[in-house]
């Protein structure tokens, strides 16, 4: 790396630090890897490094008084909203089909398990002569949260598993900072193959994978969907709106509730739009927190 490309990097990194302390709790900062370590460049004055900021724990997450935390009274408001809206649209609406022809399964890690396993050698699209590995998806078959993405990756293609690599243990912290581990969680995605060059998915191969979701989602049963990033949040709610506008609101996959927020790879090119995903991740934990207390029966 060249001096000058050395510079950059230690201002950038600075930058970036900087960027992501300026929330009023400083909690939402979900470390990267540790910048490279690089020798400042001879003969040049360098940007002093930036200290390390502490990694978000919860009770960073959740300061003691709503005074303390300005976000507070709007994630109290949304998820009132949020759950008018829920009862209304369950009193409405029917569940999809595939989500309401079974009862509960009495062992649903045996119902999730024997799913994969005739999942595996699926050949319903076309993606399935060009996949490594078919990615079923992981985490808990009693999850009450459940994450999905639009397809694997490069990653995930090679390692058979959801959300690897740089985004996946970005997405670990994420869950960590609102005190979720990736076990307690679902983690999988709306195509179960890798498209060539992570190209979004075609209506028909969202068409041919749907089923496996859905059969999936009728196993774990979770209280919540959190779509990862546009291409998912679109294609699993069938609309064309931005996710700028779907972020923020909850939607519904049959009669499951749906909340959107960035994909992990959008963050990783986009350090300052964690202050907003960090805002839609405690709006999710708070909206988990009032379906259980509305539905204690529902435990993982
Ligand atoms: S993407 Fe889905 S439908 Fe297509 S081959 Fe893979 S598992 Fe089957």
């Amino acid at each position: 790396m060249s001096d000058a490309a050395q510079y950059r990097a230690l201002v950038g990194d600075l930058l970036t630090w900087l960027r992501q302390n300026e929330t009023p709790q400083g909690a939402w900062y979900w470390d990267e890897d540790p910048a490279p370590v690089v020798e400042p460049p001879a003969k040049e004055a360098v940007a002093p490094k930036a200290p390390a900021a502490p990694a978000a724990t919860v009770s960073d997450a959740a300061p003691d008084s709503p005074d303390d935390d300005p976000f507070a009274a709007e994630c109290e408001a949304f998820v009132a909203a949020a759950m008018e809206r829920i009862g209304s649209h369950r009193a409405e609406s029917e569940a999809l089909p595939g989500l309401e022809e079974t009862a509960p399964p009495a062992d649903p890690a045996s119902a999730l398990d024997a799913l994969r396993q005739e999942v595996l050698p699926c050949i319903a699209c076309g993606l399935a002569e060009t996949r490594k590995n078919v990615v079923f998806g992981s985490g808990s078959a009693r999850a009450e949260l459940m994450i999905v993405g639009e397809a694997p990756g490069r990653d995930e293609d090679i390692q058979g598993q959801p959300f690897v690599g740089r985004s996946g243990q970005l997405l670990t912290k994420i869950l960590a900072a609102i005190g979720l581990r990736r076990d307690e969680v679902y983690i999988g995605n709306i195509l179960k193959c890798r498209p060539p060059d992570n190209r979004d998915p075609l209506p028909p191969e969202v068409l041919a994978c749907e089923p496996h979701l859905r059969r999936q989602l009728a196993i774990i049963r979770p209280r919540l969907i959190c779509c990862l990033g546009r291409v998912a949040a679109q294609t699993l709610l069938r609309t064309s709106t931005s996710l700028t506008r779907l972020r923020g609101e909850v939607h519904f996959y049959g009669d499951i509730p749906v909340l959107a927020t960035f994909h992990p790879a959008y963050l990783l090119r986009n350090p300052a739009a964690k202050r907003d995903a960090w805002n839609d991740v405690r709006m999710m934990k708070a909206l988990m927190e009032a379906l259980a207390a509305a539905d204690p029966g529902r435990g993982a």
